[in-house]
């Protein structure tokens, strides 16, 4: 008993405070906080204007994938920071400072992406797809993120897609991995230049860090603070660096495809053989090497041509990984795969003022007067929808002349109008936008005829 009148008392209390207008009296003050929430720092909206460059993007390879024989995998976002560093490598700048990584409530140290091949090989172990038919052909698309220093045109949120082939060492996967990715770029109009260099096998390779530490050590004294560093920790990333000193003794260092082994240099003489036959231009590129640990073998980048000098302008970048799958705990499997930048790519796109498709043309534009013949007009939406025919509207709107413009904007091929008069004559104008002219119809009859029309044009 007590509750209900409570309750009762309650209500009039409110029903007081709102005559009085201070609701804040009885309910927890209203804090109005006027500052608009803001974009984190490195983060964009990708609004509905950039949409049709993705649109674009995202068709390509959605047919490329088909062509090729890729089916699609959508690993999540977030992973164990462990697959990361086992898989990219502790050293790298990726891992060693460019990631955003945390701890779970339940106590899991884990972190955003900055990558998606450690992902696809570890679904590729953890679904046992080495016993399927190899090898095994996925890609991917989505975002990825890494905590770099904002600059211009990148963010800490950005899209890759990517292609890749595990189970399988033939290099003639490696040249049509090659090719695909090119075709990608020569489809959408971009111009490009293929990189391409072999880094060996851990025993070659091993051979060759040696000769290159032993020849940059004699030149210790000229070189960037971070390529001293780079000379202990990661002394293939020399070959990397930007900075004009060390440019200039790059030239002399030795050259890794000089101390490639046997079955190395076999491997990457018939990639290049099967880029040939198809005569695909490519450029050897001694200082190629990848910025991650896992790449062995073939590795390559695709440059906009012209910009060969600005290797930091690729716009995919991929090669073999024929230790990776064993590295996250599989069974040793040869396995390579290539990814692409998509907002580098835009950028590209609009640089060089490549016209973008828009969204599919419409056809047909359902405009109304009043409410009544609002009413009849959504029904009329909805059938001809159903019919396949591609229609636009803007119900909210009253005017004629709001709704023709926006019709006009649509380029479609004719307007429907309901207006008093047709609904009171049970018939509906059709105005053809591009002679301007009309014509009444039976409103009954208007399926059959606007599909007439649009079947003779
Ligand atoms: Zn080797
Ligand atoms: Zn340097």
């Amino acid at each position: 008993m007590p509750k209900v009148k409570n309750k009762i008392i309650k209500k009039v209390q409110e029903k007081k405070a709102k005559v009085a207008g201070v609701p804040e009296l009885i309910n927890e003050p209203i804090k109005s906080n006027k500052k608009t929430p803001q974009l984190v720092r490195g983060f964009k909206d990708i609004l509905p204007s950039e949409q049709k460059y993705f649109r674009f993007i995202g068709n390509r390879l959605e047919s490329l994938a088909q062509d090729y024989g890729f089916e699609k995998i959508d690993p999540p976002i977030l992973e164990e920071t462990s697959l990361f560093s086992r898989a990219v490598g502790k050293e790298t700048d990726i891992v060693s400072k460019e990631m955003f990584s945390f701890e779970t409530p339940g106590g899991e140290r884990v972190s955003l992406r900055p990558e998606a091949t450690a992902s696809v090989v570890r679904a590729y172990i953890n679904h046992g797809m080495l016993n399927l038919p190899q090898p095994v052909k996925l890609y991917y698309t989505g975002p990825m993120f890494r905590y770099e220093r904002p600059q211009s045109g990148r963010y800490r949120q950005f899209s890759q897609f990517g292609f890749e082939i595990l189970g399988d060492k033939h290099p003639v996967l490696d040249a049509q991995l090659i090719i695909l990715a090119n075709n990608f770029f020569q489809e959408i109009g971009l111009k490009t230049s293929v990189q391409i260099n072999s880094i060996g096998c851990a025993v070659c390779r091993k051979e060759y860090k040696t000769q290159l530490v032993n020849y940059y050590k004699t030149q210790k004294a000229n070189l960037c603070v971070d390529c001293k560093e780079r000379l202990y920790k990661n002394p293939l990333r020399l070959l990397d660096c930007k900075e004009e000193k060390c440019s200039i003794i790059k030239e002399e260092a030795p050259q890794i495809v000089d101390w490639l082994c046997d079955e190395c240099k076999n491997h990457f003489v018939k990639v290049l053989e099967f880029l040939d036959e198809v005569q695909l231009p490519y450029n050897l590129n001694p200082s190629l090497v990848r910025g991650l640990d896992y790449y062995t073998n073939t590795v390559f980048e695709i440059w906009p041509e012209g910009e060969e000098k600005k290797s930091q302008s690729a716009l995919c970048g991929g090669g073999r990984y024929d230790n990776l799958i064993e590295l996250l705990g599989g069974r040793p499997t040869p396995a390579l795969g290539v990814s692409v930048g998509i907002e580098r790519t835009i950028l590209k796109l609009k640089e060089l003022n490549i016209e973008i498709p828009d969204r599919e043309k419409r056809d047909i534009f359902v405009a109304q007067l009043g409410e009544a013949a609002r009413k009849k007009c959504l029904p009329l939406y909805e059938s001809l929808r159903k019919e396949g025919i591609r229609v636009a509207e803007n119900f909210s709107k009253d005017g004629l002349k709001a709704q023709l413009e926006i019709a006009g904007k649509l380029g479609v091929r004719y307007s429907l109008i309901l207006g008093q008069k047709e609904l009171s004559e049970g018939t509906i104008l059709l105005r053809d936008m591009e002679a301007g002219v009309q014509e009444t119809l039976n409103f009954n009859k208007v399926i059959k005829e606007v599909k007439k029309r649009l079947e003779n044009q």
